[in-house]
């Protein structure tokens, strides 16, 4: 992430990105806003499942300093980080245990990421919604998410 534009800053600056070294999922929206953006994303497909390609196992806009995408059209999953979600009949939130610095997180930031992830997911395609959840409930399985009320 681009450590200047969250509220914990200096916990991400000592990160060195680890948010951005795994898969990070690319919906139909975030591809449309980075065409219109003009910039130019190599995705990786598992049939729905899309995601940003890595090179050298980071994300491929990973720069010594952060990302090299403007927050506005980065795809939805990294701007929300560690915010995840599974959305069924209703969207139940987590924090991912991969950000080491959980908490230094302030809650009111993570409630403004909830919004930000119902506003968005409402124009996601369903295969978009069910490919990113099942990646999600992937990693519930495995506990590495902590549910948030
Ligand atoms: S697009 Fe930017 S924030 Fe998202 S994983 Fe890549 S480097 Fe990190």
């Amino acid at each position: 992430m681009a450590p200047s534009e969250t509220p914990f800053a200096e916990a991400c600056i000592k990160c060195d990105g680890l948010c951005c070294k795994g898969p990070i999922f690319v919906s139909l929206c975030d591809i449309a806003r980075l065409r219109a953006a003009g910039i130019a994303a190599t995705i990786k497909s598992d049939g729905a499942f899309r995601t940003l390609a890595l090179r050298q196992g980071r994300c491929q806009f990973l720069e010594r300093d952060g990302c090299a995408l403007p927050r506005s059209v980065r795809p939805l999953d990294c701007r929300v980080f560690p915010v995840v979600f599974v959305a069924d009949s209703t969207t139940r939130f987590f924090l991912s245990e991969k950000c080491p610095f959980l908490s230094s997180i302030p809650s009111s930031w993570v409630d403004t990421q909830r919004a930000v992830v119902l506003d968005e997911i409402s124009q996601w395609a369903t295969e978009d919604v069910s490919a990113y959840s099942g990646h999600i409930r992937a990693a519930l399985a495995q506990g590495l998410l902590r549910p948030l009320k």
